[in-house]
This record gives structure tokens, sequence and C-alpha cells, in this order.
């Protein structure tokens, strides 16, 4: 199996800033925005991009998680959203949250993460942040914030490497 570089520790680091910047720029600011991590390693980019936009703009934003592992087609029931700086639950009636992802691939565990929000109150808004969009979409969802756009075969697939459970931060692709 091969395997190369696509984003090193820099390319990460710059893409998350950028990534701040563009949820600043897009919503005029993070008041009433609440970032929610899916699983693991989308919960190690939402924490990064909050700790951003505090250096960048002075504002704490409410960082959360939602584990929706081996529910993605089913409806899930997730009985609220934890907060992962202070612990407690996250509101999400009329915030606007957005979701980030480490790799966007067909679309179902976003479909899967939104249905599950909805289910816990009405968000004013949902957007969606991930680090590598791989293509191969099976659901009408596309990213609202792209780390890297990555046209990948079927048979390829993306190693994401973060150094909060890895033992670096790089994103690596696997040609099978
Ligand atoms: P989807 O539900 O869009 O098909 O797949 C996205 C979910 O599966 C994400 O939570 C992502 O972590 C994982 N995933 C899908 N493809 C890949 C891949 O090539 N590499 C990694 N690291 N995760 C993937
Ligand atoms: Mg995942």
């Amino acid at each position: 199996t091969a395997e190369h570089t696509l984003i090193d520790e820099m390319g990460i680091r710059r893409a998350l800033t950028r990534i701040a910047h563009e949820i600043l720029e897009k919503n005029k600011g993070v008041e009433n925005c609440t970032l929610i991590g899916i699983r693991t390693r989308g919960i190690y980019l939402a924490k990064r991009v909050a700790e951003r936009i505090l250096e960048i703009e002075g504002v704490p934003i409410p960082v959360g998680e939602i584990d929706i592992t081996s529910y993605r087609d089913d409806r899930i029931k997730v009985k609220s959203v934890e907060n992962v700086q202070e612990g407690g639950k996250l509101q999400i009636q009329d915030r606007k949250i957005i979701l980030f992802d480490d790799v966007l691939y067909t679309g179902r565990t976003v479909r899967a993460a939104m249905d599950a929000l909805i289910d816990l109150g009405r968000p004013q808004m949902i957007q969606l942040a991930v680090l590598v969009d791989r293509g191969h979409r099976e659901l009408p969802i596309r990213p609202d914030y792209v780390g890297k756009n990555v046209p990948t075969s079927k048979s390829e697939s993306i190693e994401v490497l973060l150094t909060e459970i890895d033992d670096k931060d790089e994103v690596i692709i696997l040609r099978g």
C-alpha cells in the first residue's frame, strides 16, 4: 500500500487558522455560535478552532461533542450534547451550530448528527466544517468550511493524525 502526506503539521495549523477566520467572517463574529465536534477527531478540531477564535477575537465559544458511532444509518437518540470545556449540557435551541468532522465522505454521518441535534431543539442554523472533503457524497450535503478538498477513489482512504490522540499532526492518503 502506497501512502503519502496530504497535509503536514504546518498545513493543518494554517487550515484551522483560516477556518477560524472564515467562521468569524461568515457569521460576522461568533455571537450565538456553538462548535460541536463529531466523535473523536472532530472534537479536537472544534476545540482547536475555538482556541484560535479566542486568540483572534477575544471571545470564548462553547464547544460540545456528539457521538454517533454505530448509529449512522439509524435514527439515533442523543440525550444531550456535552460541553467538553466545562461539562454540563449545551443549548441547541436557537443556536448557530457549527459541526466539525475530520473527513467528509458520503455525508451519512453528518446527516445522522444533524438529525440527533434537531431532536434536541431547533437550531437557528447548522454549518459544517471538515478537515478533508474526499468526495463521493450520497446525500445533498456540502461543507461550509474545508481544510482541503481531496478527490479520492473509493479504494483509497485518508488517515488523520492529531497530537491529542496520535503521535503527530498529519493527514496521509493510503492508496489501496
Ligand atoms: P461519511 O459518513 O460521510 O460516509 O463518512 C464520514 C465519517 O466517516 C467521518 O466521521 C469520518 O471520520 C469517517 N471517514 C470516512 N471516510 C474516511 C477516511 O477516508 N478517513 C478517515 N479518517 N475517516 C473517514
Ligand atoms: Mg469520524
